[in-house]
């Protein structure tokens, strides 16, 4: 019997993260590192060497009370798409060792061909990648918890965000084995968008209209792939960069701030990490 073959269009993973609803917790980076063992050192409180794929970031709109106000803003890998997957660090990495995906839209890096040259990290506007100064190491019984899906990184590379991508081939491989070639939106999730407690993040298929994501962005091509959905932005979307990270708000001086625009009539440090 002659089994017809389906044909899906390339999907686009992304993320839609409510500013609105995020409380700042953390719960977010914690899963994150768990998942996907990430080591943590005694002192951590050098920010420039320690490591959080997914980052907390504090903003502030500058103003004393009763005008103040605060925002947390989650910051994981944007997953750039630039100009046909020229994203920034893709671009400049001269051992191809971090790559555009036009299957998933999932900017990887593979950790065996990385020499630690740092390119990458200059080049990201976003601060969202990481050089291992150490190798790893955990606490007597902690590597237990390991797990087995991911591997760890030695000494000398770097290391991002990867949207839990072993999460994906897991799917993908029951999805083929389900006789479909589809990935159901529960069945591929990030490790952050399911600790989230104030159902902040919204992690799917930007391409799929079935998909929450879809209908909360509302990406429209023939604007440029621009989010339609008035409360969304991108940060610093005017480099071009294209990302696949959207965030909400309803406040406008944190949508100008995304863009680093608030930053000229603010005096003082528009936002710093959060921990
Ligand atoms: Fe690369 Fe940085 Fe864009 Fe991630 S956010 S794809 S690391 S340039």
């Amino acid at each position: 019997m002659k089994h017809e073959q389906k044909h899906y269009p390339p999907m686009r993973f992304g993320m839609a993260i409510d500013l609105d609803k995020c409380t700042g917790c953390g719960a977010c980076m914690a899963a994150c590192m768990a998942e996907n063992n990430i080591p943590f050192r005694e002192d951590e409180s050098d920010k420039l060497v320690s490591i959080t794929w997914m980052r907390m970031f504090e903003l502030s709109n500058g103003k004393t009370f009763p005008d103040m106000d605060t925002c947390y803003l989650p910051r994981p890998c944007q997953h750039c798409e630039g100009h046909g997957g020229h994203s920034p660090c893709v671009s400049v990495c001269p051992a191809t060792a971090t790559d555009y995906s036009r299957e998933t839209g999932i900017v990887s890096q593979i950790y065996t061909r990385c020499f630690g040259c740092r390119y990458c990290m200059g080049a990201c506007p976003y601060h969202a990648r990481y050089f291992n100064w150490w190798d790893p190491a955990w606490p007597d019984g902690m590597e237990k918890y390991l797990s087995p899906n991911v591997s760890v990184r030695m000494r000398g590379v770097v290391e991002k965000c990867s949207f839990c991508f072993h999460r994906y081939q897991l799917a993908k491989n029951k999805a083929y084995l389900d006789g479909d070639r589809r990935i159901p939106e529960a069945a591929y999730q990030t490790a952050c968008s399911q600790a989230c407690p104030a159902g902040a993040i919204v992690f799917g298929d930007l391409n799929n209209p079935e998909h929450q994501i879809h209908q909360i962005v509302k990406p429209d091509p023939e604007k440029g792939n621009n989010a339609r959905n008035p409360r969304a932005f991108r940060l610093l979307e005017r480099l071009g960069t294209n990302t696949k990270v959207y965030y909400l708000s309803s406040r406008e001086w944190v949508r100008r701030a995304g863009d680093n625009y608030l930053a000229h009539e603010m005096t003082g440090q528009v936002s710093k990490p959060h921990h």
